[in-house]
């Protein structure tokens, strides 16, 4: 049994951060969860509410915070394309700004701190798979800067702050993640081609499809997490989390056609700029340092998500119908002389 402690986690209404809130209180632990609702949905976290364990509050990490904690797992921050770049400028503050308030949060009172990086620290890589030794190819002056450069100056922060206050620090890679609790507008690819699915709308897949990513399921990940922040203290990362099966973007769109029994066709759109070509995490680290490797294999976690997908939809769609059709209200009559 780990002991009881109070952890702050930042982005906890969005993805990611509402499945790591659920797993530490059911680990016992006392949660916080900072989030400015950016990208977040409070319904993520509407059922936490009611534990006595859990507080939600709406703070924009950019903006220092000072509650005394035992923990932080920094995970703020847009990570879909369309919404980081749509204010670079805030990307940028939360990642860089963002970091540093919770580094020193973390130094005043002398706790851990986990940074959720990403797989664009290596951006287009050049090398494949990619392994943490490689320092990546990113376009530092792109439109994926904000994001890419963001995180690794919040690398470099973490690294600094550890080398220079002794800080204890744990900076996870994160590679492409999916499951419940993503926004349908999220705009990410797992979740548009089975929204666009589910919708019988046309399944949009960007450039010819050839790209490649490897996709893990969000509990394999939030497991990786929780080895990673509990692991010793020499162990800091940076760390790849993520499943290193590896498929187009062409293989996902069949294979989620296939598996909803959609009759959507797939349309090609032009291919974003900088757009990575493949990206596969060498998860070798993560299997020494914290016997960690995913367990849900693509189809099984698709499927866990359509289901959600489609209790998201039927919900959203029944609330449309309930709500008074134009005819249904009372008509104001006007009475003509
Ligand atoms: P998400 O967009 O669903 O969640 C991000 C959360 O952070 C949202 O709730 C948002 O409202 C909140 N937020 C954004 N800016 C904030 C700010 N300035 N202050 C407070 N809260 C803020 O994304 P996610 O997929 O859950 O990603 C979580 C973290 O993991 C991000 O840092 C992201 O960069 C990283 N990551 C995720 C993936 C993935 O595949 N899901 C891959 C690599 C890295
Ligand atoms: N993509 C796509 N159609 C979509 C959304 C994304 O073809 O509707 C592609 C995108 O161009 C990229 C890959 O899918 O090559 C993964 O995109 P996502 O936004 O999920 O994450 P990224 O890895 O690019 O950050």
């Amino acid at each position: 049994m780990l002991k009881s402690k109070s952890i702050l986690v930042t982005g906890g209404a969005g993805f990611l951060g509402s499945h790591l809130c659920s797993r530490l209180l059911a680990d016992g632990h006392q949660v916080l969860s900072l989030d400015n609702y950016y990208t977040g949905q409070h319904k993520n976290i509407a059922k936490l509410l009611s534990n006595p364990n859990f507080k939600s509050v709406n703070h924009d990490i950019s903006e220092p915070f000072f509650e005394k904690v035992d923990e932080i797992y920094n995970l703020a921050c847009p990570a879909s394309p369309v919404h980081y770049q749509k204010d670079r400028i805030q990307t940028m503050k939360t990642s860089v700004i963002g970091a540093m308030n919770l580094l020193n949060l973390a130094r005043k009172h002398n706790c851990r701190i986990f940074q959720a990086s990403t797989s664009e620290i290596y951006g287009d890589p050049e090398q494949h798979p990619q392994q943490e030794k490689y320092w990546g190819n990113v376009n530092p002056i792109g439109p994926r800067a904000c994001y890419d450069e963001g995180k690794r100056c919040a690398e470099t922060l973490f690294f600094d702050y550890q080398r220079q206050f002794d800080l204890e620090i744990k900076v996870a890679r994160i590679f492409n993640t999916y499951g419940p609790n993503m926004h349908p507008d999220d705009g990410r690819v797992v979740s548009n081609f089975i929204v666009q699915a589910l919708k019988g709308e046309p399944i949009t897949i960007y450039g010819d499809g050839t790209q490649t990513r490897s996709f893990c399921y969000v509990d394999d990940l939030v497991e990786g997490f929780i080895r990673l922040m509990n692991s010793a203290k020499d162990i800091t990362g940076p760390i790849n989390l993520g499943n290193p099966a590896e498929f187009t973007v062409r293989d996902l769109a069949t294979k989620v056609i296939e598996m909803t029994g959609s009759k959507s066709k797939i349309i090609y759109l032009d291919l974003p700029t900088d757009d990575p070509t493949r990206r596969r995490p060498d998860i070798s680290r993560a299997k020494a340092e914290l016997g960690w490797q995913p367990v849900v294999p693509l189809e099984m976690g698709l499927q866990m998500t359509i289901d959600y997908f489609e209790k998201e939809l039927s919900v959203a769609a029944k609330a449309v119908m309930s709500k008074p059709h134009q005819a249904d209200i009372t008509p104001v009559i006007t009475v003509h002389n």
